[in-house]
């Protein structure tokens, strides 16, 4: 007998990159965390295995009254806090549009108003097929659902031309068409779509939101792990400038990865919107929908990024601090990426962001691959057709020969 709502029943299943996480702090307690090579967690850690934080962080932290962190936030978030955090998304490339943004506990949370607000029960979101599972459940918790298109075009292309299709044939059935796009840096392949494609993209959307005036273009794009996307991954934000009315973009922001605050829980929902009226409808919408679902999010957070934000050498320290981390895990990157070339493994293409991800033929194959590797206690997470390695999560050290090791393990699938 079960008490659960018809629509929330056959859900219990664990969440498989905590699934992984979990079989690997096993054996950790077993043989010692030094003697496994843990590429399961999606955060930032030390060559040691610890969280790695940012200094600047820290101590902005730090400096936040008690009392001004116990208090309640206002429900869109602190105004001061969302300019902070909108200027540190856009930096020099923000769009000339009209913009709001909403504070939200992480870029969960400006997912989820996203899609409460603009889609209907029943809708279908489009993505690339590789993608982060949590999009199902967050999806499927608004009543609608994830339909996926080939995410590469030729070489390190973005498939521009399969994402249009698909939207277009999405025109046909609905009101609202949702494209979401998950870079720079995306998870769980580290690819960044092209500038170049961007400007196709949002031209052949234009184009699209022109021809369907009985509903609208939403584009939403997760920039979760823009921070270690490096030198002009903003670039394309400018590419929202001057969209027809039935269009908006939703960027959602999250300052987990950023700033290092996972447990705080902050990000931001941000519109990029051409008139005035939209971005208000935005606005009034998002906070109403967090009123209804979380009520206001972390103050102490908010606090901590204006902390940073109105002092220039604050500032400064963080952006040393960030480019530091971005630094290292390039190098963890790169180590990963030549022997990988050596041997003749291929993964998909990669520029930047906490993973890496080796195709398999199959979803089966990338069970069994995983599976192979736990035999030499190696954790990975099968995601789909492939596997994802979280470079984020280990040292230069434990890299080496993980991509042999991998690329001899497919030869057996
Ligand atoms: N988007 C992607 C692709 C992610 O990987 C994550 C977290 O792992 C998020 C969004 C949400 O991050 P958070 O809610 O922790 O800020």
């Amino acid at each position: 007998m079960t008490l659960l709502a018809h629509q929330e029943r056959a859900q219990g299943a664990p969440d498989t990159i905590f699934a992984y996480a979990g079989q690997a702090a096993t054996r950790a307690a077993q043989v010692g965390r030094d003697n496994i090579v843990n590429a399961t967690i999606g955060s930032f850690l030390n060559a040691d295995g610890s969280l790695a934080t940012l200094p600047a962080v820290e101590l902005a932290m730090a400096e936040v009254p008690f009392k001004a962190k116990a208090s309640y936030a206002p429900i869109d978030g602190i105004p001061a806090a969302i300019d902070a955090m909108i200027d540190d998304i856009f930096r020099d490339c923000r769009p000339n549009a009209f913009i709001e943004g909403v504070a939200t506990p992480g870029g969960a949370g400006a997912l989820h108003n996203a899609f409460s607000n603009y889609l209907t029960r029943g809708d279908v979101c489009l993505t690339t097929n590789y993608y982060w599972d949590n999009y199902d459940a967050l999806l499927r918790l608004n009543g609608c659902s994830l339909e996926t298109f080939p995410m590469l075009g030729s070489g390190e292309s973005f498939n521009t031309e399969g994402c249009l299709a698909a939207c277009r044939e999405r025109a046909k059935k609905q009101k609202n068409v949702m494209l979401l796009l998950n870079t720079p840096a995306h998870n769980p392949t580290g690819f960044s779509v092209p500038l170049a494609d961007w400007k196709a993209l949002v031209a052949g959307l234009k184009d699209l939101a022109k021809s369907h005036q009985d509903g609208g273009v939403v584009v939403v794009v997760d920039v979760a792990y823009i921070d270690y996307a490096g030198f002009g991954s903003r670039e394309f934000f400018k590419c929202f400038e001057n969209l027809p009315e039935n269009m908006i973009t939703i960027v959602c922001a999250s300052m987990s990865k950023g700033y290092t605050i996972y447990g705080y829980r902050l990000g931001c929902e941000i519109c990029i919107a051409p008139t005035k009226a939209s971005a208000e409808e935005f606005k009034h919408a998002s906070g109403t929908t967090a009123r209804g679902t979380w009520s206001n999010c972390s103050r102490p957070a908010m606090e901590m990024v204006l902390q940073i934000a109105s002092d220039p050498e604050k500032l400064a320290r963080f952006r040393r601090e960030q480019e530091e981390f971005a630094g290292s895990l390039a190098r963890r990157a790169n180590a990963f990426l030549s022997e990988a070339k050596q041997v003749g493994l291929k993964p998909c293409p990669y520029q930047s962001g906490f993973f890496i991800y080796v195709p398999t033929p199959t979803d089966d194959d990338a069970r069994r691959l995983a599976a192979e590797l736990q035999k030499a206690d190696v954790f990975t997470v099968p995601l789909g057709k492939g596997v994802r390695v979280a470079i984020c999560a280990i040292s230069e050290e434990k890299i080496a020969g993980l991509a042999t090791l991998i690329h001899k393990d497919m030869q057996v699938l």
